[in-house]
């Protein structure tokens, strides 16, 4: 449908930025004027209508905030406006993002306790029930619904319900799931879900955006700990007349419109979802006829990023990767600590048809 025209040297096959279409590039091409109504009726509040839309089919108690920045930019803004100064936070990590949230807890000197597990496994819910059972006084959970770091897709549903049953506060990073998987805020109780503009959704890179319940959104007045990053405020002024407080990346904003129509055109998550599963599934198969094994087993798999481990003990991911982006295709380094690996995003204006050129290009090679 959007067929790719390789005006760009290679394809991404990264978690983001990724490969955007040319249509989507295209929208980058007129300038905007942030407080007329072309801009902020038409563009931003109508994004903000969409995005609520496709969170929960209860969207009337959600709302969305717009932010500034990269993914993690909008995480800060989420810990550090929804934690309040009474309040304790616990972070379940088994991966670079989620020790990131730790970090910025540490930082905002949240107080804070981490339930961390190796980056090949998945939390598990009775350990999960254990922290909370033995530290009542924490308020809020976070958790990173796929952990990119590995690709790992973290056991929501399963997590999600103790989480509720304890009655905390949820907090999901969803940057790299969020409009490429089904799922439905309500469903699991999530308060507060941040994801960005370049990742599932295939727009470029820029801003975030965090999707909140409205009843815990509104409690938040005066907790954040930064200006800048103050969530609520943010909301306050976005809310009245889609104007952001502070600058707003006007042309990246009008490019995630024209991905929103993308995704809508494409026939919705479902469709996506399908797409990016097809991708994965023939890229594991196929590179597992071609010796490379993937890291994780297939039940522990997201469809949104795979690692896989280095052929053998000598093998040269520098020289791989060079030759195979000689032949069009990028791919990205492993972040693990536990074993030598290397990823293929699934994500992004990448077509089964992309994933069996580069099959064929990595089984021509000698490397
Ligand atoms: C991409 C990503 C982020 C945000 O990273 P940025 O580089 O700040 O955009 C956070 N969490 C996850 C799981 C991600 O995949």
């Amino acid at each position: 449908m959007y067929e790719f025209i390789p005006d760009n040297p290679y394809l991404l096959l990264t978690p983001g930025p990724l490969s955007t279409s040319k249509s989507v590039r295209n929208a980058l091409l007129r300038d905007w004027c942030t407080w007329d109504a072309d801009y902020n009726e038409e563009i931003v509040q109508n994004i903000r209508r969409r995005l609520v839309a496709l969170a929960s089919k209860k969207s009337e108690d959600y709302t969305v905030v717009l932010m500034q920045g990269s993914g993690s930019f909008s995480v800060e803004a989420t810990l550090g406006t929804t934690v309040p100064q009474t309040g304790k936070l616990l972070i379940i990590t088994n991966g670079a993002y989620g020790d990131r949230i730790a970090q910025i807890a540490k930082v905002l000197k949240l107080e804070h306790i981490v339930y961390s597990c190796p980056e090949t496994e998945a939390p598990k819910p009775e350990v999960l029930s254990k922290f909370l059972l033995e530290n009542p006084a924490i308020t809020h959970v976070a958790l990173v619904h796929c952990e990119t770091t590995t690709g790992m897709l973290n056991p929501l549903p399963e997590l999600a319900r103790i989480i509720k049953e304890h009655g905390k506060i949820f907090i999901l990073d969803a940057m790299s799931s969020f409009g490429g998987m089904p799922l439905d805020m309500a469903d699991y109780g999530i308060d507060f879900l941040v994801s960005s503009s370049n990742k599932c959704i295939q727009g470029v890179p820029g801003f975030a955006f965090v999707i909140a319940k409205k009843e815990e959104l509104l409690k938040c007045k005066g907790n954040a700990r930064s200006l800048c990053l103050d969530l609520y405020d943010q909301w306050k002024e976005m809310d009245k007349s889609g104007k952001w407080r502070y600058t707003s990346p006007t042309h990246i904003v009008r490019a995630f419109y024209q991905a929103l129509d993308e995704l809508e055109a494409e026939g919705g998550v479902e469709a996506r979802y399908e797409r990016y599963c097809e991708n994965q599934q023939l890229l594991v198969a196929g590179m597992d006829s071609l010796g490379f094994e993937a890291l994780l087993p297939e039940n522990l798999q997201s469809p949104i990023i795979t690692s896989f481990l280095y052929p053998r003990s000598n093998f040269d991911f520098g020289v791989f990767y060079k030759a195979v982006k000689q032949r069009g295709f990028v791919l990205y380094p492993g972040k693990i600590s536990q074993a030598d690996t290397f990823r293929v995003g699934n994500i992004g204006e990448v077509y089964p048809k992309d994933i069996n050129r580069l099959l064929e290009v990595i089984s021509a090679l000698t490397v």
